[in-house]
């Protein structure tokens, strides 16, 4: 089953007004591929959301950056599913490690978040990934089925979740994943997918890589046979998200 490729652009809590305007006029002026080859979904911070959505070209579809776990109400500081979907706002991206490690959003935490942004009509992007010490330890693997079961507990469907693979150690740091790093761990996520959910969503489900991709190391990695496209942070805020827009061709 063919798998369009997905490039997200995690802006994480970066830009004033007049920076976000000049990220915009970036991508409506890159020459990328057309919206059926590849399907590209950028996170501003929740202030930004309607400004980014209304002055991006339709091409581009745009993200919340998280949501809370239910329905709104008295919750200070939070944003709710709902909030997001009046703001027609389609994507969600859920359990990102800063989020996991600094806010210590656990996994069932994540997975409940992630049934209900789904129960509500958002599309999801749900981050998975291990720390150095982790890797280190040699659970990688045990990791991220953890954190994969968590959400496949709670959900009916994957239909409308892509999975981001980032490992922490990557994440901001400039030390990428080697190719056959990503593709092992996404072959693996893929072959859970396929023992504990279904051989349909194992072939369908997105699995995108993320941590310090660029415009000079997306190529390769985009040849891996198991990477569906990628989560970038820093780079997203930077014309040569449009090179990694491209990665594919
Ligand atoms: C991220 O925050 O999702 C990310 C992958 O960041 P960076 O590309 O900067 O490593």
């Amino acid at each position: 089953m063919a798998r369009k490729f997905f490039v997200g652009g995690n802006w994480k809590c970066n830009g004033t007004t007049e920076e976000v305007k000049k990220i915009v006029a970036v991508l409506n002026e890159g020459q990328v591929p057309p919206p059926d080859a590849v399907e590209v979904v950028v996170s501003p911070p929740f202030v930004f959301l309607p400004l980014v959505k209304s002055s991006l070209k339709p091409h581009f579809h745009v993200a919340a950056q998280n949501c809370w776990v239910k329905k709104g109400g008295a919750f200070t500081g939070e944003i709710s599913a709902e909030m997001i979907v009046s703001l027609d706002i389609p994507w969600v991206i859920l359990g990102h490690s800063e989020r996991r490690l600094l806010l210590n959003e656990s996994n069932e935490f994540v997975g409940d978040k992630v049934a209900y942004a789904l129960g509500q009509g958002l599309k999801v992007i749900a981050c998975v990934g291990e720390t150095l010490e982790q890797r280190e330890a040699g659970k990688t693997l045990d990791v991220v089925a953890a954190q994969t079961r968590a959400i496949a507990e709670r959900v009916s469907s994957w239909e409308n979740i892509v999975l981001a693979y980032e490992p922490v150690w990557a994440i901001g740091t400039g030390k990428v994943a080697t190719p056959a790093q990503a593709q092992e761990v996404h072959h693996e996520l893929r072959k859970w997918l396929h023992d504990n959910v279904s051989a349909e969503v194992a072939a369908s489900t997105r699995i995108i890589y993320g941590g310090s991709v660029s415009g000079g190391n997306c190529k390769e990695l985009a040849t891996q046979p198991d990477v569906d496209g990628f989560l970038v942070g820093g780079a997203s805020l930077k014309p040569e998200f449009i090179d990694i827009i491209k990665s594919s061709e």
